[in-house]
C-alpha cells in the first residue's frame, strides 16, 4: 500500500479561495495504482471520493465526508511528431502553466493563449479551459479516463467530450470520470490568435512587430497579471460566473437601455454578454461584506479577504445572480465546482 491516507485534513492549502473545511480523509495520487487504491478503499469504507487538481475552481461549502483525492500524477511525453504536427501527452496532475511552458520551450504553439491558468491538465477538460480567444478543444485529441463505476480504463476523442463554453461532458457526468492523462496536439509553425482584447496592443507596446507563441504567452502573463488577483495573495476561483448566452432579441431590448453593454455575437447566433461589465454596471465591484467581496478591478472575480466561509462566498454570490436577473433579465450560472 502506497497511498498515505490522512483524517481530518483541513482543505485551505489546496482551494484557491483559501476556506477552511475538513476532509475526512485526504491522500494524493501520484500513480493510477495509487488511484485504484483510493478507489477500492473508499469502495471499501463506503465513502464517497472527491477528485481534485490545483482546487482553483472548487467552492467548499462545508466539510467534505469523503476521502478527498488531490491528483499528483507526474510525466510529459511526446507521442508523435510528423516535424509540423506533433502530439503530446501529460498526466492529470500536471501543474497546467508549467506544462504550457514546457511546450513553449519545445517550440510548440498552441497552448500560448492559455498561459497562467491556474489548476492542473487533468481538470482542463472539464471544463473546457479557455482565455484569450482560444479553448483546449481546439488543440485538444484525447484522453484517458477511469471510469469510476466499472473500473476500466476509456479513451475519449475529442467528438466524444461534448466541449461547449466552459462545458464538457465530464461536467455532466460528476463523479464518473477520473481523468488519468490528457493529449493534445501542437505545432511547430506558427498560428498566433493575436485579436481577443488587449494582446496585439500590448505586443506593439513592447515593440514586438512579428511576435512568437513565447511573446504571446508573455503578452497574456503579463495581462494577467495586472489585471487578475493572485490567489497565493487574495483568495479566488477566477471567474466566479459564466458569461450568459443570451438571444439576439434580448440583447437589443437591453442595448436600447444601455447602449454601452458588451456583447460578443457568437457563430450559433446567440449572444455573449460579459458577466463582468453586468456586476460592474450594478454596483458590486469592490464591494465587501466581511471577509468575502467582489475585486476591485474585475468585478467577475468573488473575493475571500482572509476568514470568509464557502457559505458566506455563495449568500454573496446568489445576491449578485438575483440583482442582476432583476436588473437586466439575465440569469448568471456559477462556474466554480459547488461541494
Ligand atoms: P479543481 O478546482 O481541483 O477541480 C475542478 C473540478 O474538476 C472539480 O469538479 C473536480 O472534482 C474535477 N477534477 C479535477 N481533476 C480531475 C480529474 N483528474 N479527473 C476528473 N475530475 C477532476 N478557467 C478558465 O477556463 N480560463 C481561465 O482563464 C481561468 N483563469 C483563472 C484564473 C484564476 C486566478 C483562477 C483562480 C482560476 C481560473 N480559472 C480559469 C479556473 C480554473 O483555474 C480552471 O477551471 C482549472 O482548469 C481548474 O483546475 P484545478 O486542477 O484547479 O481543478
Ligand atoms: P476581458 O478581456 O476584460 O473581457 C471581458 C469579457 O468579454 C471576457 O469574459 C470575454 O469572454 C469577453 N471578450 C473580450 N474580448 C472578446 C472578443 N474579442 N471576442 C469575444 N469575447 C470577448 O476579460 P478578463 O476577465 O480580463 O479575462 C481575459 C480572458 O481570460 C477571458 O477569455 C476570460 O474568459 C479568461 N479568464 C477566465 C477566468 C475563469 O476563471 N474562467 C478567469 C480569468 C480570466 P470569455 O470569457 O468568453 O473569453
Amino acid at each position: 500500500m502506497t497511498l498515505q491516507l490522512q483524517t481530518q485534513v483541513s482543505l485551505k492549502p489546496f482551494n484557491t479561495f483559501g476556506v477552511d473545511v475538513r476532509a475526512q480523509v485526504f491522500a494524493q495520487a501520484h500513480s493510477d495504482a495509487d488511484v485504484r487504491e483510493a478507489l477500492a478503499y473508499a469502495a471499501e469504507q463506503a465513502l464517497p471520493l472527491l477528485v481534485i487538481g490545483g482546487g482553483s475552481n472548487l467552492l467548499l461549502t462545508a466539510d467534505i465526508p469523503a476521502l478527498v483525492l488531490r491528483m499528483a500524477t507526474r510525466g510529459i511525453r511526446l507521442l508523435s511528431d510528423d516535424g509540423s504536427r506533433v502530439v503530446v501527452e501529460a498526466e492529470a496532475g500536471e501543474t497546467w502553466h508549467p506544462f504550457v511552458q514546457w511546450t513553449l520551450e519545445q517550440g510548440l504553439c498552441g497552448l500560448e493563449n492559455l498561459s497562467l491558468i491556474p489548476g492542473t491538465v487533468g481538470a482542463a477538460p472539464m471544463q473546457n479551459i479557455g482565455a484569450y480567444g482560444v479553448e483546449i478543444k481546439d488543440v485538444f485529441v484525447g484522453l484517458t479516463a477511469l471510469d469510476r463505476q466499472t473500473g476500466e480504463l476509456r479513451d475519449f476523442t475529442l467528438a466524444e467530450c461534448n466541449f461547449d463554453y466552459r462545458d464538457s461532458l465530464f461536467k455532466h457526468e460528476p463523479g464518473r470520470w477520473l481523468i488519468l492523462r490528457v493529449r493534445f496536439a501542437l505545432s511547430r509553425a506558427e498560428h498566433l490568435h493575436l485579436e481577443y482584447g488587449p494582446v496585439r496592443q500590448w505586443l506593439t507596446e513592447q515593440g514586438i512587430s512579428h511576435p512568437t507563441a513565447s511573446d504571446v504567452s508573455h503578452a497574456i502573463c503579463s495581462i494577467r497579471n495586472e489585471k487578475l488577483p493572485d490567489p497565493a495573495v487574495l483568495g479566488n476561483a477566477g471567474s466566479f460566473f459564466k458569461n450568459p448566452l443570451v438571444a439576439a432579441a434580448i440583447v437589443a431590448e437591453l442595448k436600447a437601455e444601455y447602449p454601452d453593454l458588451v456583447a460578443y455575437p457568437q457563430a450559433d447566433g446567440r449572444i455573449k454578454l460579459a458577466a463582468g461589465w453586468l456586476i460592474e454596471r450594478a454596483g458590486w465591484k469592490g464591494f465587501r461584506e466581511a471577509d468575502a467581496g467582489v475585486h476591485r478591478l474585475q468585478a467577475l472575480v468573488l473575493v475571500n479577504y482572509g476568514a470568509a466561509t464557502g457559505l458566506e462566498l455563495l449568500n454573496l454570490a446568489q445576491r449578485i445572480q438575483k440583482d442582476i436577473a432583476e436588473r437586466f433579465k439575465v440569469q448568471l450560472e456559477m462556474e466554480p465546482n459547488q461541494y
